[in-house]
């Protein structure tokens, strides 16, 4: 098993609403307590974690590709025609013969921007129409119009040879996947209360190994 190549998409995360990525404090807390958002704990700058975009992108590709698993778990099928597993690796399957995850998504650190504002959601009684007691919480998010740094790194191993997505062949194809995998964050968003308004996002400056191209 060779390592044949490796590729780099690089570019910057616009924020178009407010982002809220939680910290661990979101299990422990609930009613009244902020909520707040993940912070570097040296410089307090707010942060995207690798793992929270390298997620939710893979959650995305699984429900375009009609690939999640049992009971709404990531994908474990081991398939040599599943980019998913091929890419991201098959959940929680030790023994497989796809090699290594293919992706490497690097935390995305705050490069413009990066204030933080205050929240507030409640839950609605059905029946009465007031807040349910107890129900108000407060997030914290980062403004619109901050900015992240993206930085994908895509491996690309001798076993990829035939691999294939949409018309592409081998690395090309993992490029192309991880493309898709962006442009489904585009479309859908990142971070959590997506469906509150908080999330949305645009890719600028996107480069695949210095050069230049758009989604
Ligand atoms: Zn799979």
């Amino acid at each position: 098993m060779k390592k044949n190549g490796y590729h780099e998409i690089t570019g910057i995360i616009h924020c178009l609403s407010g982002l809220r990525v939680g910290s661990s404090d979101e299990l422990l807390q609930i009613g009244g307590t902020d909520l707040t958002c993940i912070k570097h704990p040296v410089t307090l700058r707010p942060y995207i974690p690798g793992s929270s975009i390298k997620g939710k992108m893979r959650s995305e590709m699984e429900q375009r590709l009609d690939k999640v698993g049992d009971g709404g778990k990531p994908c474990s099928c081991k398939k040599q025609d599943c980019l998913v597993c091929r890419i991201f690796g098959p959940h929680a399957t030790p023994q497989h013969t796809l090699g290594p995850t293919r992706i490497v998504v690097r935390d995305a650190q705050c490069i413009r921007g990066g204030e933080t504002e205050k929240k507030s959601s409640t839950a609605i009684d059905r029946i009465t129409g007031s807040a349910l007691r107890g129900a108000l919480r407060t997030e914290e998010r980062v403004v619109a119009g901050s900015e992240f740094s993206l930085r994908i790194g895509i491996q690309v191993w001798d076993l990829d040879k035939d691999c294939q997505y949409n018309d592409k062949t081998g690395g090309d194809a993992l490029i192309e996947f991880v493309k898709d995998g962006l442009r489904a964050l585009q479309q859908t968003g990142i971070g959590s209360g997506i469906s509150k308004g908080s999330g949305e996002i645009e890719f600028r400056d996107l480069k695949l190994d210095g050069t230049p191209f758009t989604l």
